[in-house]
């Protein structure tokens, strides 16, 4: 059995969108009324590709490009305000992700936030976050998102040893992760966030612990553990790069185990939260959140949509020219429209691989219907030891409530169980777009099937 078949970070994946047609932003404008929906922009560039990433990012651009970008940014911003005004809507969170954002220069920066408060109004206490790279992560730079009220900053530093760095193609070195690290500590972000990556061809647990218990004298406030996917298209795949399930699950494993023995709380199986934070649960499945950007996600209802796929560097060229020469930004040209068995297998696949789990009532008050009867599959989960039905403890009066969760077994095996949920029409269309586009394998290739 191998643990690493896909991430579900969200679902449906975007190879399963299509072009879609006459439907407007302004339709779905009432989702968004009031308080308490997400903001989320997408920086596209990165310095150079790093070996495993297919994300959509390009590299080699100048400033003029970046310039070009954020103007559409903005002309797509002005268009969207004109809408959410009407509306009221006041975000809660805004989420600044990429690509890596602190590559534009301190002016571009400091223009993305002037746009981003023009056009947008925010609820107080808003949750303010920032990708960054070790590379891109300058004193001038922090100064600017402190001053923007940056609530979380988000490093990808994936190993403190050059070898392995070198091996995923990452651009930084071990020495330039600590530098950044420790300006980071001068600016005293509410929460700083680290990732980390482990199956790495030739890493071995003892490295992988260096790596994390050097993390810890950092103190970050959450560490995220991600296996390594070596994506379509990426350089890693052309080079025959083959990795071994067995040797990483042995690794998370290990790694998984210290972090909680050091007073992390897991929430998943990659996010290891310090047991002294305080750790808000909201209902995930039905956010609403909107996309900025090239390549940034909108989630209305039941509508999800962003421009299309792209995985080359001539596509992803492409899709960048169409973002900044459109003209109506209220047209939903690209997305997907679930129904109501796919909003149902959104809204497990969300809240099971993450803690606390499903709530069986509100499952129920939802959807009208008991969620092992909708998914039987979850009753041979059960018998597997992959997950149990929990009860919180009771406090005052009122029933305890029940969960459908992972156990830590299942936890460890998120991305083996998660893939199962995918229903027969999302999973044709994905298997389409990926023939269409010459990619004809599962969506992880060569990894052996060991485990
Ligand atoms: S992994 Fe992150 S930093 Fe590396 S190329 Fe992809 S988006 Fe850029």
């Amino acid at each position: 059995m191998n643990p690493y078949i896909q991430y579900m970070y969200s679902y449906p994946h975007k190879t399963a969108y299509r072009p879609l047609t006459g439907i407007h932003f302004q339709d779905y404008a009432s989702m968004l009324a009031g308080k308490g929906h997400g903001l989320y922009l997408h920086i596209p560039f990165c310095q150079s590709k790093c070996g495993y990433c297919n994300l959509f990012s390009v590299t080699g651009l100048c400033q003029e490009a970046v310039d070009r970008y954020l103007d559409a940014v903005e002309c797509q911003s002005g268009q969207y305000q004109a809408v959410l005004d009407s509306v009221h809507t006041e975000f809660s969170e805004l989420v600044i992700g990429g690509g890596t954002p602190l590559f534009m220069t301190e002016n571009q920066l400091e223009q993305m936030f002037c746009v981003l408060e023009k056009h947008f109004r925010y609820c107080e206490g808003r949750d303010l976050v920032v990708e960054t790279a070790p590379n891109q992560t300058t004193r001038e730079k922090l100064e600017i998102l402190k001053q923007s009220g940056v609530s979380r900053i988000s490093m990808g530093i994936q190993s403190f040893n050059d070898r392995e760095l070198l091996t995923l193609e990452r651009q930084h070195d071990a020495r330039k992760a600590r530098e950044a690290l420790e300006l980071i500590k001068d600016f005293d972000f509410p929460c700083v966030n680290v990732d980390f990556i482990y199956g790495i061809p030739g890493q071995t647990k003892a490295s992988l612990l260096e790596s994390l218990k050097e993390v810890l004298r950092f103190e970050p406030e959450e560490i995220f553990l991600y296996p390594l996917y070596v994506k379509h298209g990426a350089r890693m795949e052309r080079e025959g790069i083959v990795l071994e399930p067995e040797t990483a699950f042995a690794q998370y494993q290990t790694a998984s185990s210290f972090l909680r023995e050091e007073g992390f709380y897991q929430d998943s199986m990659r996010r290891f939260v310090r047991r002294d934070m305080e750790r808000t649960f909201s209902e995930c499945g039905f956010g609403t959140s909107i996309g900025l950007g090239c390549g940034g996600r909108s989630y209305l209802g039941n509508l999800h949509f962003c421009s299309p796929y792209a995985i080359t560097r001539n596509e992803c060229l492409e899709r960048l020219r169409d973002y900044e020469d459109t003209e109506n930004f209220l047209e939903i040209t690209h997305g997907i429209i679930l129904s109501e068995e796919e909003q149902k297998r959104r809204y497990v696949i969300r809240h099971l691989l993450i803690r606390p789990g499903i709530e069986l009532g509100r499952y129920r008050e939802l959807f009208g219907r008991d969620v092992l009867d909708d998914f039987p599959v979850l009753h041979e989960w059960i018998k597997q030891n992959f997950a149990s039905i929990c009860e919180e403890e009771k406090h005052g009066d009122s029933e305890p409530r029940k969960y459908f969760a992972l156990t830590e077994r299942g936890l460890g095996f998120s991305d083996y169980l998660g893939p199962q949920l995918i229903s027969p029409e999302v999973a044709k269309s994905m298997h389409e777009w990926e023939v269409a586009h010459g990619q004809t394998h599962d969506s992880i290739p060569r990894q052996s099937e060991k485990l």
